[in-house]
């Protein structure tokens, strides 16, 4: 008996349900896996074909399995993918603003993020004014006539401060814009934006959903089926669709997403806090070690899962340089989500490309170093960092200041 793909949607399934059922076949006699559809074109019966797909720039049958994919995770329809993460904003940002239009963003966001505000779309003579979201009487202050977007990262990037989604959702809403949020770092599997009234869910795929740090992407997910519409007009407009191969690898990359990111947020959590308790670390940064934002966790978060991006500040840039060079196991690398642990130094990285005052409000300091913590045992990292954090500190056990995590904030 074969059954038809909507028949399933009917059913709401749980994310350990669907990711590994990810483009497999629903009809009699298809491939189990959905191919790696490698052709630019598609041939048509006549002019008057209608069929789904016409030329590659403009849909794919891989990318459409991708794109069902994500959107079910959410509720949703279809997603819209990219070609990376940026393609995805970029392709967002035009599909929503036009010039004299205003976005109010999180000040804590990546990078690039910021980087396409204000050096790139700043020349279309669209506005930006970025903001601590952590306080949503911040956004209600900087939201004007001409606001059309509010664009958050919860947890932000680097210092996974917490946003209130649904309060910035009703402060946007009341000025007639949307609420975009980058969901990159918990996934569906830990948070859902759209439940708490965002209006969409952007993705670097690149990152967790991949999770084999193989293929660059992005999505989009929504529930105005008009908006997405849009988005795939600006797609087929721009250029920015993914490749097929990318698509089927991030396929791939859905089937243990579950798995991987559940995993992967437990051992974070342990080396949190791990670090919090360590002497020589100035400052760690994870969603549970800030007590005010425990409550915010728990309402936001799926199933006691908070991520496995963790940061710790230590003293300066010196101290920073020497721990990240002297580490013998975590990798340095300009990334997050591998099955990897991973580590980064956010000022001369990720958010190089920010104003050191920016940074500076952020809390991205000189000494702050951001790890994303992979599959592997927790022993294991813990053991790595305590060795090179001990080598840029001297320390093995020297008192510093009050790791700042322990205090209330
Ligand atoms: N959003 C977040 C949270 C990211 O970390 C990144 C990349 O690091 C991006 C967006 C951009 O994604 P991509 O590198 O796929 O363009």
């Amino acid at each position: 008996m074969s059954h038809s793909f909507d028949e399933f949607r009917l059913t709401s399934f749980s994310p350990d349900t669907l990711c590994p059922r990810a483009g497999i076949g629903q009809v009699d006699g298809s491939p189990l896996e959905i191919p790696i559809v490698q052709s630019t074109t598609f041939c048509k019966g006549s002019l008057a074909s209608t069929a789904d797909h016409a030329y590659s720039r403009v849909s794919n049958p891989t990318n459409s399995a991708l794109e069902e994919a994500l959107g079910q995770l959410e509720d949703a329809p279809a997603a819209v993918s990219f070609s990376s993460g940026l393609a995805a904003e970029t392709a967002l940002f035009l599909a929503l603003l036009r010039s004299g239009d205003h976005v109010v963003c999180g000040q804590a966001v990546y990078g690039g993020t910021t980087r396409l505000l204000e050096q790139v779309l700043i020349g279309l003579g669209i506005q930006a004014t970025f903001v601590d979201a952590t306080r949503v009487d911040a956004v209600q202050a900087a939201v004007r006539r001409r606001t059309r977007l509010v664009f958050i990262e919860t947890p932000a990037n680097p210092t996974l401060e917490l946003t209130d989604i649904r309060a910035v959702a009703a402060v946007a809403h009341r000025v007639g814009a949307l609420l975009a949020v980058d969901n990159t770092f918990l996934t569906a599997i830990i948070q859902k934006p759209l439940d708490f009234d965002a209006d969409l869910s952007v993705y670097s795929t690149t990152k967790y959903i991949d999770g084999h740090s193989v293929a660059l992407g992005g999505a989009v997910v929504g529930r105005d089926e008009k908006l997405l519409e849009h988005l795939r007009f600006i797609r087929k407009s721009t250029g920015g669709i993914q490749t097929p191969f990318n698509a089927w690898l991030t396929i791939q990359g859905i089937k243990t997403l579950p798995l991987r990111v559940r995993r992967q947020s437990k051992t974070a959590e342990r080396v949190a806090y791990w670090l919090a308790e360590h002497p020589a670390v100035q400052r760690t940064c994870y969603p549970t070690l800030h007590t005010s934002q425990r409550v915010l966790s728990e309402r936001q978060h799926i199933g006691g899962y908070h991520g496995a991006v963790v940061s710790f500040a230590l003293r300066d840039f010196d101290e920073a340089q020497i721990c990240l060079n002297s580490l013998r196991f975590c990798r340095l690398a300009e990334h997050v989500g591998g099955l990897e642990t991973l580590v980064t130094h956010p000022a001369s990285m990720t958010h190089a490309d920010v104003s050191a005052q920016r940074r500076a409000a952020v809390g991205i300091t000189d000494g702050l170093i951001r790890v994303s913590v992979g599959l592997e045992d927790a022993d294991a990292i813990i053991d790595d960092l305590a060795q090179a954090i001990d080598v840029a500190t001297g320390s093995a056990g020297k008192e510093t200041e009050e790791n700042a995590c322990t205090a209330a904030r």
